[in-house]
């Protein structure tokens, strides 16, 4: 028996995947409430302050005690990898990639424990939870795999011959220097995971910075990263607010690129940062998400209503990639919308420790009001809720953040058609020229993903002429969501990304690289 997570037990997990996650949801609740520390110089760094934190499933459950940096924390964790970088980067390509397995294969032991600490920590279903996890693991394998497959991205070039001596030429991709992986609240293990196995194996050292709602996910990785032996210095962890000490990294002057994953403002910002100073600094930025699904009069509905429910609700629409943004063709949107209305009223919400849940929490107190603020707003500005729209406080959810799934109908000029919400609330309008819809779905600043259920000799007009990082189409495991490692790269455009290079991509790696041109002459 396989315990591995794929797409097939993802949707239809076997019962011993269940049994194995709720015996290491009970290993991990028996040893909640310790104090966890930073992480810097190969050694746990106990820091001055520590914040509680407690569970969106339910605020009676406490976490423990996480350690909140200061700026002299930073400057530790920052000197510790400045100081590691010329012998990590000196090590062979071979060397690295084994030590980025080894991490991989010791986290693939660890993967229900941390998916039970997932669920805990940010409220998501086990099965999203185990994704996560497993696509985690999958990150360490992918880039290892690739920059030795890649011979680190170094390229022999043709020879020159010139006046009689001839110059041996070559094209060497070398590591910047100290990266920082600044990671968000919804993927907190995966997307700091994933950056930092890329920065690692390419050479450069490391500070990552959990997301302030998230900073235990953040841990389990130094923990990983820690029991895998890689020397002192090389990988370093701290935890506390974006503004204190995502703020202290940005600024240091031993940052030699930064990956961020989070908001369009904050993304915004540290572009800005990162390009000014004495010289431009790489910053990979993945931001946020408003993405669109159109459906032809030619689509296979009920596919399209499992997929646009995966997309838009899993994980409460808290993915970059979750579905917001719905087209349909008026001569079918009646049925479409039928069909959607009855899946949304058989998705089961509550405490996502339990298997019959397909719903958790959102994230926190601020995402919970956002949610009541939208909701009046689409009420007040004559929007039709077709399902849901309420937040859930009977018995033991009132000490969560529980909301329901909400489908509307707005007007185009509705203000939520531009917003990103984060929230599982899809906006619904209904289309009769395919071309306008097109238009619709492009007139937004942002272009990660974007779905499409339709005829198959649409589809062509569909990706060709959709602007988004990410495509997929009469996808039944989700409209917009769901890359994996090595099968979707995954990136965005215009406003959703930075660089226009996908995460887990033929492309990705390079952008912790720059080339050094060598030439010798004989
Ligand atoms: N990789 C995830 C997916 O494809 C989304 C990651 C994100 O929300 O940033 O659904």
């Amino acid at each position: 028996m396989s315990f591995r997570l794929t797409y097939a037990t993802m949707f239809n997990p076997p019962e011993a995947m269940h049994e194995r996650f709720e015996a290491a949801m009970a290993r991990v609740s028996a040893d909640l409430g310790r104090r966890h520390e930073l992480f810097i110089n190969g050694e746990d760094r106990p820091a001055a302050n520590h914040a509680q934190r407690r569970s969106p499933i339910d605020s009676a459950l406490s976490l423990g005690e996480f350690a909140l940096a200061n700026a002299g924390d930073v400057d530790s964790a920052m000197r510790a990898a400045h100081a590691a970088f010329p012998a990590w980067r000196a090590l062979p390509v071979a060397e690295r990639a084994r030590l980025m397995r080894k991490v991989g294969d010791l986290m693939e032991e660890r993967v229900y424990d941390i998916a039970a600490a997932l669920t805990l920590e940010v409220g998501k279903n086990r099965m999203e939870a185990l994704g996560e996890a497993q696509e985690t693991v999958d990150f360490f394998h992918y880039y290892a795999d690739d920059y030795e497959q890649n011979a680190g991205y170094d390229r022999p070039l043709p020879n020159d011959p010139l006046e009689g001596t001839v110059s041996r030429n070559r094209s060497v991709m070398r590591p910047h220097g100290v990266w920082v992986v600044i990671a968000p609240f919804n993927f907190p293990f995966a997307l700091a995971g994933g950056p930092v196995a890329a920065a690692l194996v390419t050479g450069n050292t490391v500070v990552v910075k959990a997301a302030s709602d998230t900073p235990w996910s953040g841990r389990l990785l130094a923990d990983c990263i820690r029991d895998a032996g890689l020397p002192p210095g090389v990988f370093n962890y701290v935890s506390g607010s974006g503004r204190e000490v995502g703020e202290a990294l940005a600024q240091h002057p031993l940052t030699a690129g930064i990956t961020f994953t989070g908001s369009v403002g904050v993304g915004m910002q540290l572009l800005r940062q990162m390009a000014g100073g004495a010289y431009p600094r790489p910053c990979i930025a993945e931001m946020g998400g408003k993405n669109p699904c159109i459906v032809t009069e030619n689509a296979d509905l009920e596919r399209a209503a499992t997929g646009i429910v995966r997309s838009a609700f899993g994980m409460g629409g808290q993915k970059c990639s979750a579905l917001s943004r719905l087209y349909v063709h008026d001569s079918v949107a009646d049925q479409l919308i039928g069909l959607l209305r009855g899946k949304i009223e058989a998705i089961r919400i509550g405490d996502a420790r339990s298997r019959e849940n397909w719903l958790g929490p959102v994230i926190n107190d601020s995402a919970y009001g956002n949610y009541a603020h939208y909701m009046q707003q689409l009420q007040s500005d004559g929007a039709t809720v077709v399902a849901g729209g309420r937040q859930l406080r009977d018995g033991d959810l009132a000490r969560g953040y529980y909301v329901e799934p909400v489908l509307a109908e707005a007007d185009l000029a509705h203000p939520l058609w531009k917003q990103e919400m984060f929230l599982p609330i899809v906006m619904l309008h209904r289309y009769r020229d395919r071309e306008h819809a097109m238009r619709l779905a492009n007139d937004t600043d942002m272009g990660l993903t974007a779905g499409f259920y339709g005829g198959s000799d649409e589809v062509p007009w569909f990706q060709d002429r959709i602007e988004a990082g990410v495509t997929y189409a009469n996808r039944p495991q989700g409209a917009t969501t769901g890359a994996w490692p090595g099968y979707q790269p995954f990136g965005g455009w215009k406003g959703s990304g930075s660089t226009g290079k996908a995460i887990a991509s033929f492309y990705y790696l390079q952008q912790y690289l720059r080339e050094q041109s060598r030439t010798v002459v004989e």
